[in-house]
């Protein structure tokens, strides 16, 4: 997809909205305007089918029951549920400790962040290798029954690593401890099933998937949700968990993108986006632009991520100069503006000047192979440009 001129490489900051899916909300902006929680009239009911489809489109793509799908406004609100929630429901017991892996997104680490200063909750931090998979013995040596919950993301949204979750579930899951996983980037990259993975709670957003901005969900297991509790009041809308109407445009545009995005996966869209990421590496190098790979260079990879160190460059300064040609980012779009080294790029042992060469480039549904020729050259002339 070309905007004004520009080469979009940046799905894994955010994806465009799918014209199928912006088409599906519409109703629902319109003539089907109802409240889901009008539970006397007709408006209402149309509503409330809406989100129960919608609940069921999402269940559907992680292996779960529509009714363990709980909406949020984002996945930051979802992972914010996740951990103050499950620290919230454990009051009563002497569960005191959660291990988060060295690479959460910001939204983990600082929900937990908040947790150690106002719940007296103790933060560990297991750490990862050098492509970033969690080192699974230094997690089994934390472990114990003290734990409340193991908060690993699935696939990481800088470097792309894609965690052994089966492996870090089982052993979450015979400590006592809740798993959370943040699957953000999951839908993406593999196909994941909650239920395989013990995984107890996933937070999902949905416009890293071609759905609209403003809407994510916690998937909350059944037999653990009497375990969470709010952390927003008011109305006791979906299980008393996250009180608030329930926006159903925004519901169904997540449904609608879950819905596609399984059907363009069946069609192999995983495998077209891996290709042109590796194109994109492949003709780089026959370039001869001096450059490294950062993070995982096996199978265990986003398809679409590719996070390049481009030797002796500043990523910042590479980027601007291909403004307004091309969209990359140099670290999570989320800390873009704050110019501070990347974290997940320093606990793969990066150094601060070494990762302030880093740009990720990501690709996606509209992502061709006209684009990854053209965004070569305009990278090939930005670096040669470059003091
Ligand atoms: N987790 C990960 C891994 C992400 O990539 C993002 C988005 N950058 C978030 C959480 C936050 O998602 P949202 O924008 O829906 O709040």
């Amino acid at each position: 997809m070309k905007i004004d001129n520009c080469i979009y490489m940046d799905y894994q900051a955010t994806t465009p909205l799918d014209p199928e899916v912006s088409k599906s909300m519409e109703p629902y902006y319109n003539e089907l305007f109802g409240n889901p929680h009008s539970a006397d009239h007709i408006l209402g009911w149309r509503s409330q089918q809406a989100v129960n489809r919608a609940q069921k489109q999402i269940a559907s793509l992680i292996g779960s029951e529509s009714e363990e799908i709980i909406f949020t406004s984002g996945a930051t609100e979802a992972n914010n549920l996740a951990l103050l929630g499950s620290a919230l429901g454990a009051a009563a017991n002497q569960k005191k400790r959660i291990l988060i892996s060295a690479i959460e997104h910001k939204s983990v680490m600082e929900a937990a962040h908040a947790l150690s200063e106002q719940h007296k909750i103790l933060i560990e931090i297991i750490p990862v290798d050098e492509q970033g998979f969690v080192n699974l013995s230094k997690l089994y040596d934390l472990l114990n029954n003290d734990v409340l919950l193991v908060s690993v993301m699935a696939v990481n949204n800088e470097i792309g690593t894609i965690q052994d979750l089966k492996e870090i579930g089982k052993l979450t899951h015979k400590s006592g401890a809740l798993f959370h996983c943040d699957g953000v980037q999951a839908p993406m990259a593999i196909d994941l099933d909650v239920r395989d993975t013990c995984i107890d709670l996933l937070s999902l957003s949905a416009h890293k998937i071609y759905g609209p901005k403003g809407i994510g969900a916690l998937y909350v297991a059944h037999e653990k949700s009497p375990h969470i509790k709010p952390i927003i009041h008011g109305g006791g809308q979906q299980k008393g968990l996250r009180s608030g109407t329930v926006p159903t445009p925004l519901c169904v545009g997540f449904g609608e993108a879950a819905d596609k995005l399984t059907k363009e996966q069946k069609k192999g869209e995983r495998q077209r986006i891996e290709y042109l990421r590796d194109l994109f590496i492949d003709n780089l190098r026959k370039e001869e632009i001096a450059f490294s790979v950062n993070g995982p260079n096996t199978d265990s990879r986003h398809p679409g991520n590719a996070n390049l160190n481009f030797t002796g460059c500043e990523a910042h300064s590479i980027l601007l100069s291909l403004q307004p040609k091309l969209c990359a980012a140099t670290g999570a779009a989320c800390s873009s503006g704050i110019i501070e080294p990347s974290h997940v790029l320093s606990s793969i042992g990066l150094s601060e000047k070494i990762a302030s060469s880093a740009i990720r480039f990501s690709f996606g549904r509209f992502s061709d192979e006209q684009q990854v020729a053209e965004a070569i050259t305009l990278i090939k002339n930005a670096i040669e440009a470059h003091p």
